[in-house]
């Protein structure tokens, strides 16, 4: 466990900035309180950054609105090359920013590399978005009026961002504000800052004014964004993180009227019919299950097996899980590394404990590995009862909960399409569903049934920069990427004017 302790990676972490990026300055907060960034590979400290309160809050949001005006008459040529060169300085610096992830958050260095390709190309999606804002231009029915349509930057904005993904969720909320013309103040995860830090310097260099983004560490999310949130300065949040926090936004966002997008949590089914190609769908679920080791809201949850194949579904999968190697994600050849913190790693364990008192049998994995470091072993579980609190609760961990479904003496009885789309749907979350069938009718059925955001049919992956990313139900408000990726971030002006005065 001492690659990262003696590799550059700790070089590296040295010249971040770990003061607040406010105005275009770094300063500490305040209070001069800092805290601590830790590895959870290792349990060691990494760096301390600075512990915003109410008052650097206050100063960012005051910054981002008095910015706004001006940030906003730019042209979007300029905000789109700014953009594009920050797609390519972060692309130049990918191991670098990989490395940071790999430390901070822990997932493996190859993941982090994808993070990095990920990440980027939300930059140059949304520089290639920045001029192509539109509008539309007609007239009223009895040809008396004009009816002129343009899209004017939502104003300053708060981003809030999860840990899981610590440069992806900045530059998919980052690229379209800059492309839309907004301000910004943000605050990335407490267990998670450095990679934000280096970005805003990436950002710098790239030629992004001073005052546009500004970013404020802490380790008291609640009250800095509280702050924010009643400042009456901000008129839009886009939020990334748990439901139960999303809601909390949600309702201060309702005293100020505000904009808000809303990235919430996911309970997602992956279902294998009958008629799946099984190999296939083996390799979609270690994709959907273990990217960023089970730690992602598009993690699948749920794994539906259809009882006619569920046995060699099940041997297939766990061989594959059994040979993944656990460790630190900076050692070479580490496939799956820890979770994010030692809580996390007490709440997968509690979860698959319960599953196991209800009646499920472990195949692999199924109790913590001793640390140091805060790592969880790939367990698959199957005969998971409906009555587990895994089928009604984000695992956030690499634990698959396989559950039968169908008649395994009468694989192509319809009867258990409806039966498997009941019990997808039996959630109060729809971020994403995946669905493995060689049938092309029954896929066309089955995603239109399913009560998802996103259906993933014969794949294991639906995040994508080009695609429009978000849920129904509990799962959140908005997309994020794609063509309407930008619109969540502009307000829509009619203006009308006669034609013949
Ligand atoms: P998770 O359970 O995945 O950590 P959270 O919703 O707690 O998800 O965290 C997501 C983001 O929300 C983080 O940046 C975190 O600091 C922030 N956050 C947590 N609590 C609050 C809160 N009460 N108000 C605003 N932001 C919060």
């Amino acid at each position: 466990m001492t690659a990262v302790a003696n590799s550059p990676v700790r070089e590296i972490i040295s010249s971040i900035h770990t003061d607040l990026f406010i105005d275009g300055r770094w300063s500490p907060a305040a209070s001069g309180d800092r805290f601590d960034v830790l590895n959870p590979a290792t349990g060691e400290r990494l760096a301390q950054v600075a512990d915003a309160d109410t008052a650097d809050a206050r100063r960012a949001i005051e910054t981002a609105a008095a910015h706004q005006a001006g940030w906003a008459a730019t042209s979007p040529r300029n905000r789109s090359e700014i953009l594009y060169r920050a797609y390519q300085l972060i692309i130049d610096r990918a191991d670098e920013i990989a490395s940071v992830m790999t430390a901070e958050m822990g997932k493996p260095f190859a993941e982090a590399r994808g993070e990095v390709a990920y990440g980027a190309e939300f930059f140059r999606w949304f520089a290639e978005e920045a001029v192509r804002i539109g509008g539309d231009h007609t007239t009223t029915g009895d040809g008396g009026h004009r009816i002129v349509v343009s899209r004017q930057p939502v104003g300053p904005c708060i981003l809030i961002t999860p840990w899981n993904f610590p440069l992806a969720m900045g530059t998919r909320k980052i690229g379209p504000a800059v492309a839309a013309g907004c301000t910004m103040v943000l605050k990335p995860a407490e267990l998670t800052p450095l990679t934000t830090l280096l970005l805003a310097d990436i950002l710098v260099e790239a030629g992004l004014p001073a005052g546009v983004l500004n970013v404020v560490t802490t380790s008291d999310p609640s009250t800095v964004v509280t702050e924010w949130m009643d400042s009456g300065l901000a008129r839009k949040i886009s939020f990334t993180g748990s439901t139960e926090v999303g809601k909390i936004l949600l309702r201060q966002a309702a005293g100020t009227v505000m904009r808000t997008s809303m990235e919430l949590g996911g309970n997602a089914p992956f279902i294998v019919c009958a008629d799946a190609d099984i190999p296939r769908a083996v390799d979609g679920l270690m994709v959907a299950k273990m990217r960023n080791t089970g730690q992602a809201c598009t993690a699948a949850n749920r794994v539906f097996v259809h009882r006619s194949v569920i046995d060699e579904f099940t041997e297939a999968f766990a061989a594959k899980m059994s040979a993944l190697k656990v460790g630190d994600g900076a050692a070479e050849g580490t496939q799956v590394g820890p979770l994010v913190e030692p809580k996390a790693v007490g709440k997968v364990a509690a979860l698959v404990d319960d599953a196991v008192a209800k009646g499920a049998q472990i195949v692999c994995g199924g109790s913590p590995i001793e640390g140091p470091g805060s790592f969880y072993p790939p367990t698959v579980l199957t005969g998971v009862g409906l009555d587990a609190d895994l089928v009604h609760t984000e695992i956030f961990g690499p634990v698959a909960a396989i559950i039968p479904f169908g008649d395994a003496q009468n694989p192509l009885d319809p009867a258990a399409d409806d039966e498997v789309v009941t019990l997808a749907n039996d959630t109060q979350w729809g971020l994403v569903a995946y669905l493995f069938s060689q049938d092309v009718d029954r896929c066309a059925r089955l995603s239109a049934a399913l009560e998802a955001g996103m259906v993933g049919v014969n794949t294991g992956l639906v995040s994508n920069p080009a695609a429009p990313f978000g849920g129904v139900k509990e799962s959140g408000l908005g997309r994020e990427g794609g063509r309407v990726g930008i619109e969540e971030f502009l307000d829509m002006k009619y203006t009308a004017s006669p034609i013949r005065p």
